[in-house]
């Protein structure tokens, strides 16, 4: 019999039909095509089978922020090379901090490289998502924005990938609509904005407000600043300002492990800096000391400059920027600013909450985002719970992934996720790890839906709240880390750092959630033949060996093993240029932040 006939004999075999474990066919409903709905579509495909998968995404094209944001000046805030997936890293970025089209460009490569085009249908807005309980399946309504016509969708499971900072809303300020010159949002910036010699405006100095200020000012006639309240201004993470690369660089970079070294000291900055989030902790006040010193410095002893932007509430109550050339362009002549807020829009410029009436041929709002967690269409799950009703105070999620009575749903980047806790793509990665787990059990042991307990959720949210009273999110400064309040619950963020994050999320609690299966809870027994039984070519004693290789049995020991230097890395290492800093500097340290 030949290998071939034996394989054919086999599948007539009853054991083909129902080994232990047998995958149920799943079909997968994710929203969003940005950096999240990518990476989960990539990981689906790598390690599922007997799956359909659609992702839906509003915009022409995919990268979700990044295909949004184009306002001049917009990049990385962070150090590019900090900012890849951990697995497929960019020899391409040609800057330090590398510009909105390059990152837009990454992410296109990203998806083309693993052909992810088959699963994403672009131009299609989710509008309603309804869990139906007696068929235990999610009910989609899109529109096809091109068409105009409404389809549904039906799905075993929801992945929300929607993005944290996708809503932008305009300054809720009286007037808007009467204004009769150019009005912009940096999120939605119209194509072919002339700003040249005009008199323009510029709400906001979130981050978006800091990096186009710069970008503009050389071009305009006159720009006018609102800044209602200071801000810490950082100089770039790292070692590395912003600065294009050389050649000689960029050619180094095609070498993967030069480009690792160069990755992995970025990262280990990155992941140095938790404890400047603690209030009482040394580098918080070390920071702080640095930082009001480096600004002053910079705006070059303009005491009426300093004592309006240097805070007096913590370094990272809310998002510190590194704003290469935005205090020094507040002080360029045609730079003029007002501390107070737009109180009212006039159809030729703006009134102000300080008395002044400014003229503008141009209003720039970079006045940030929704950032309630509440979904932007109604999402309506077990017991008709509509989700935009229960989070209309506050949000309140499952460690970020699941939401109250929202059985098989999970959200990247929900409320509390590690947004500002360090890289976050790293975050992205570990939450997409959780679905997929999740997935695996849903397909693999005849589940028919996961619902997070309402004590989990409850007790999580307790846990939060203490937490957050220690860190200096809490501080009194103005943040969407609390939903744009000064004193609310921190949402936006987790409680810890984002390694601390992917620790806690790695092995799914299950106890934490409620399971309810498809018939009897054991019928993913099968026919009584393992899976190894029905794997054609398998070693079917695969577990002898001459040494122990089985999995660690600890936490400790499978960290420990990936974590620290075995004889085998310590090698690799030397050919890895840019080693990591030492143990020293690495931990927590003001240097870290402020260098
Ligand atoms: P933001 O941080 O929420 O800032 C909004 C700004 O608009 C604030 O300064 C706010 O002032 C101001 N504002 C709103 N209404 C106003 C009014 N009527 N008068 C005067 N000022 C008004 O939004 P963002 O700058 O877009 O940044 C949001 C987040 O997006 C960032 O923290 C960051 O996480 C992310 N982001 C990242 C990048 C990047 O990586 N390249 C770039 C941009 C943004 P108040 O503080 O006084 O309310």
């Amino acid at each position: 019999m030949t290998d071939h006939d034996a394989k054919e004999a086999l599948r007539d075999d009853i054991r083909w039909e129902n080994p232990i474990h047998h995958e149920r066919r799943i079909r997968v409903i994710c929203i969003g095509a940005g950096a999240s709905g990518l990476l989960f579509a990539y990981k689906l495909q790598r390690s599922f089978r007997n799956f359909s998968l659609t992702v839906y995404d509003k915009n022409p094209d995919v990268s979700g922020t990044w295909t949004e944001n184009r306002y001049p000046g917009c990049a990385c805030d962070i150090p590019a090379h900090s900012y890849t997936y951990t697995f497929f890293p960019n020899p391409n970025y040609t800057h330090s901090y590398s510009g909105s089209e390059e990152i837009r460009k990454y992410f296109q490569r990203f998806a083309s490289t693993h052909g992810l085009d088959r699963y994403i249908k672009t131009e299609h807005e989710v509008q309603a998502a309804t869990w139906d309980d007696a068929q235990g399946k999610w009910v989609v309504k899109v529109k096809d924005s091109k068409s105009g016509e409404v389809i549904t969708d039906t799905g075993d499971f929801l992945i929300n990938a929607t993005g944290f900072l996708n809503n932008w809303k305009w300054p809720d300020v009286p007037g808007l609509d009467n204004f009769e010159g150019d009005l912009a949002h940096t999120a939605a910036w119209p194509e072919g904005l002339d700003l040249h010699g005009k008199r323009v405006g510029l709400i906001g100095n979130g981050s978006s407000g800091i990096q186009v200020l710069p970008a503009i000012q050389p071009e305009v006639r006159s720009l006018t600043t609102f800044i209602r309240h200071n801000t810490w201004i950082t100089k770039p993470f790292g070692k590395d300002g912003p600065r294009e690369y050389t050649e000689d660089e960029m050619e180094e970079f095609k070498d993967p492990n030069v480009l690792l070294g160069h990755r992995k000291e970025a990262e280990s900055g990155m992941n140095s800096m938790f404890g400047v989030f603690l209030r009482d902790h040394p580098v918080q006040q070390e920071a702080r000391k640095i930082m009001a010193e480096e600004m002053e410095a910079r705006l070059d002893g303009d005491k009426a400059l300093s004592t309006r932007l240097i805070p007096t509430w913590s370094v990272g109550c809310r998002r510190y920027t590194p704003g290469p050339g935005y205090l020094e362009a507040l002080r360029a002549p045609n730079v003029h600013v007002v501390y107070g807020g737009v109180t009212e829009v006039l159809p030729n410029g703006c009134r102000t909450s300080t008395g002044e009436t400014v003229e503008l041929d141009t209003l720039i709002c970079a006045t940030g985002f929704d950032v309630s967690h509440r979904p932007r269409f109604p999402l309506i799950g077990r017991g008709g719970v509509n989700l935009q009703d229960a989070w209309a105070e506050s949000p309140r999620s499952y460690m970020s992934l699941g939401a109250p009575d929202m059985p098989n749903y999970i959200m990247v980047m929900g409320p509390n996720s590690p947004a500002g806790n360090g890289p976050v793509l790293l975050a992205i990665e570990a939450q997409v790890a959780y679905a997929l787990r999740m997935l695996d059990r849903l397909q693999t042991e005849n589940i028919r839906s996961f619902v997070p307990k309402a004590s989990a959720i409850e007790e999580f949210n307790e846990y939060v709240d203490a937490f957050m009273e220690k860190t200096v999110w809490k501080d009194a400064c103005k943040s969407w880390y609390k939903n744009g309040t000064t004193d609310g619950r921190v949402t936006g963020l987790w409680p810890g750092s984002a390694l601390h994050f992917t620790e806690a999320i790695r092995e799914p609690r299950w106890d934490d959630w409620d399971v309810t299966y498809q018939g009897n809870r054991f019928s993913w027994l099968g026919d009584g033949y393992s899976q190894t039984e029905t794997t054609p070519g398998a070693d079917l004693a695969w577990y002898l060996s001459n040494e122990d290789r089985t999995e660690w049995g600890s936490r400790w020991k499978r960290r420990e093993a990936e974590i620290l230097p075995t004889e085998e890395t310590e090698e690799e290492d030397k050919f890895v240029q840019g080693k990591l800093v030492d143990d020293g500097v690495r931990r927590d340290s003001a240097a870290a932040v402020a260098a």
